[in-house]
């Protein structure tokens, strides 16, 4: 393994994310004002810190249109995996594929893991021998019950009836993947906390090993917000001969991580700082690009530096943009900059695509209003793009 990373320097191919027109060719000027509406309001930080309740509320009390046509038109495909055709079609007009996320979040009953299990293999059949729709994900919490997960991590003995639901949640688990092998769709599994994720892992190189004998199927999620990623990155493409796939992240949790290693007294699992978990994310791209033989790999970022790395290293280990074995993916409403100036230059692009009723993505949609409202006192880069097209248009 070279720890000799490409030099900086290198030539940068031509892409440009300043490109407003490339970016948000699919939206009609009525689409972009409402874009800018909703950026705006994210501005406020007390609507975003109660957002999530007064949306919740207002589905409760019948408004479900208010939100619907607001921040889950703009952040969702619709409710059903149907009411997400308009979406994919579109995308794929500008050379960007789907991947269906069935975003329902904290369920705990096993008759909703079933349903799920069943969703996503839905999502499976969506995709088969399908261009528009390049990838399949799931998170394990959508099949597993938290709790379950956390105890088998932290070794503690499982009762019977323990022991039986990790059976169902191992069932569940090879099901889907056996079914993204036979359906031939590559298909992502989330990463999670940390205190949970040790399972994820096992049971995502157990399935690697089952279905990955003759391309990358199954991918794992790595985020490099965590301090101790990029050597089990390394490690794991050291002992493995099977293909592999990883998706590369930063990590979505980084406040929980914190505040649980602080209350618990260990050792805090999170970089010392955002330098780190860059340098750490470059890093990986440079390892899975150095095994491309053998390693698959999609940046799920809306970092410009590390897409535009990932690009260089492209060119200097001779891995042309349109490889199937490289992917750029972004969330659907967020950083099409990035996302259709790629494409437009021929690499490999999918987005996120949540789906779920209204109600049950709300968690996700909170999420979405607080990441973009996190540049105190600054115009957020979406709101930035969005009044740049809106001025390029109007002054042509
Ligand atoms: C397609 C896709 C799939 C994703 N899948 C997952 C997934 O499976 N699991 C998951 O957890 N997340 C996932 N994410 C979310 C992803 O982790 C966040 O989008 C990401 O954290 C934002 O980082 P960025 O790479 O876009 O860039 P940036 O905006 O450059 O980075 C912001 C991120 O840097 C990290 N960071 C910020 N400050 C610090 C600090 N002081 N110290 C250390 N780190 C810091 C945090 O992770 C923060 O979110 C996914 C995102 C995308 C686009």
């Amino acid at each position: 393994m070279s720890g000799n990373f490409a030099h900086p320097d290198m030539q940068a191919p031509q892409v440009s994310f300043s490109n407003t027109e490339i970016a948000f060719k699919r939206f009609s000027n009525s689409d972009l004002r409402k874009a800018e509406w909703l950026f705006r309001t994210f501005n406020y930080p007390w609507l975003v810190r109660n957002g999530p309740t007064m949306a919740s509320l207002a589905v409760s009390l019948g408004f479900k249109a208010v939100v619907k046509n607001t921040i889950f038109n703009h952040f969702c495909g619709g409710e059903h995996i149907s009411a997400c055709e308009a979406t994919i079609d579109q995308l794929y007009r500008y050379g960007v594929g789907t991947i269906l996320d069935y975003s329902v979040e904290g369920e705990e009953q096993e008759s909703v893991f079933e349903a799920t299990c069943l969703e996503i293999i839905h999502t499976i059949e969506r995709a088969a021998g399908n261009d528009k729709i390049p990838f399949s994900v799931f998170k394990t919490t959508g099949i597993a019950r938290f709790a379950l997960l956390e105890k088998i991590q932290s070794g503690a003995a499982l009762s019977t009836a323990e022991q039986a639901e990790w059976e169902a949640v191992r069932t569940r688990f090879a099901r889907i993947c056996r079914t993204a092998q036979e359906r031939k769709v590559r298909i992502f599994v989330d990463a999670e906390e940390s205190w949970i994720q040790e399972p994820i892992d096992s049971l995502a190189m157990e399935m690697m090993h089952l279905f990955n004998q003759e391309q990358a199927i199954v991918y794992n999620t790595i985020q490099l917000y965590r301090h101790d990623r990029l050597m089990y990155l390394t490690r794991t493409i050291q002992d493995t001969q099977c293909f592999m796939g990883f998706k590369l992240v930063r990590g979505a949790y980084m406040e929980r991580e914190r505040a649980r290693a602080a209350e618990l007294g260990y050792l805090d699992p999170i970089q010392p700082d955002k330098a780190a978990a860059d340098r750490d994310y470059d890093a990986a791209i440079q390892v899975c690009i150095e095994h491309i033989s053998r390693v698959s790999l999609c940046a799920g970022t809306h970092n410009e530096q590390s897409c535009i790395r990932l690009m260089k290293l492209m060119e200097l280990h001779d891995v042309k943009p349109q490889d199937e074995r490289v992917y750029f993916s972004q969330l659907l409403g967020m950083s099409d900059h990035i996302s259709f100036n790629l494409s437009h230059a021929g690499y490999r692009v999918a987005k996120y695509v949540p789906y779920g009723p209204v109600k049950a993505v709300l968690p996700y949609l909170g999420r979405r209003a607080q990441e973009n409202s996190a540049m105190a006192g600054q115009m957020g880069r979406e709101l930035a793009m969005i009044r740049s097209e809106r001025h390029r248009r109007t002054n042509g």
